[in-house]
């Protein structure tokens, strides 16, 4: 590959030789994760809680979201928290009940890395990795996403332009990683009514940008279980590939974000919902595999 796109120093995210550019691949790009499609016409449903608590609460809510209609389980065993003092994750640990919870519903998992030191072992785990907002001007750490050989679930930085995000996306790609799934996580702004202003706009135009497939996070979005399922539909509407959401068996015990976190019982109303939005839109929910739990 060569290594000097992108030398003419043009910042614009117009450059046309970017490899994140619609253009350089006139279709869109699907991911296949374990006979799940991201991108090309399906909605795919990420769900799980937030972080990777105990092994008990992490299979718990693996069985709800499974049994609520989810195609993938997320949970984090390294967590970008605000504070040093707040849960900071399981580690690997928390890896391994992940990888029991794959087994048990067949879901694949998706969990953040936060540490170049970490890609490989998360690797070994994981069938997706993700990058968090905190870390999208990582250089390092998305160059390793570049090279580690699993598709990357890469979320926005809460304050990078939609340009600075694509160019971000393009230090994995040109890496020769192009399994790259975007994710809108809200962004920051004056407003202080949601946790983040969730920029639904930006799909599309990420869409009109690039072939990458690209999904919301109305969790963090918002950072109000009201808001979710709203804005979750909404993200259909405005042509999202999916979601990822948080859901936890008692968000009211939950370590991280257990405001934000949906009940698995209002993630099921939520999904049947979606469904019925998807329908109209002549998209369908990604086929969930129904294994017995
Ligand atoms: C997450 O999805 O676990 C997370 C920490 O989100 P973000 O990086 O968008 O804040
Ligand atoms: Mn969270």
């Amino acid at each position: 590959m060569n290594k000097q796109k992108g030398k003419s120093d043009d910042h614009s995210g117009d450059n046309l030789s970017f490899l994140v550019n619609r253009h350089s691949n006139g279709a869109d790009t699907v991911i296949h994760v374990n006979g799940i499609d991201i991108g090309g016409g399906q909605v795919v449903i990420i769900a799980g809680p937030c972080a990777v608590e105990s092994r008990k609460q992490l299979l718990d809510t693996a069985k709800g979201v499974h049994a609520g209609g989810a195609n993938m389980l997320r949970g984090g065993a390294f967590k970008p928290r605000t504070s040093p003092y707040s849960f900071q994750g399981l580690g690997e640990e928390g890896l391994k009940y992940l990888k029991e919870a794959r087994e048990l519903t067949g879901l694949p998992i998706v969990t953040e890395v936060m540490d170049t030191r970490d890609m490989e072992m998360v690797c070994e785990y994981t069938d997706i990795v993700q990058i968090g907002s905190r870390n999208m001007h990582n250089f390092p750490l998305l160059k390793e996403a570049g090279i580690c050989g699993k598709p990357v679930l890469f979320k926005r930085g809460l304050m990078a332009t939609i340009d600075e995000y694509l160019l971000a996306a393009e230090y994995i790609l040109r890496e020769g990683n192009d399994q790259v799934i975007l994710c809108e996580r809200g962004i920051r702004t004056f407003e202080t009514s949601t946790r983040n202003t969730l920029d639904l706009s930006a799909v599309p135009v990420l869409k009109k940008k690039t072939h990458l497939p690209v999904i919301v996070d109305p969790s963090h979005g918002t950072g109000q279980r009201w808001l979710v399922p709203i804005m979750a539909k909404a993200a259909i509407v405005v042509g999202a590939d999916g979601i990822m959401v948080e859901v936890h068996n008692h968000p009211e015990e939950a370590l991280s974000d257990g405001f934000q976190s949906l009940y698995p019982e209002e993630f099921e109303q939520m999904v049947k919902e979606m469904e019925e939005i998807a329908h109209v839109m002549g998209k369908e929910l990604s086929q969930v595999k129904h294994l017995s739990v």
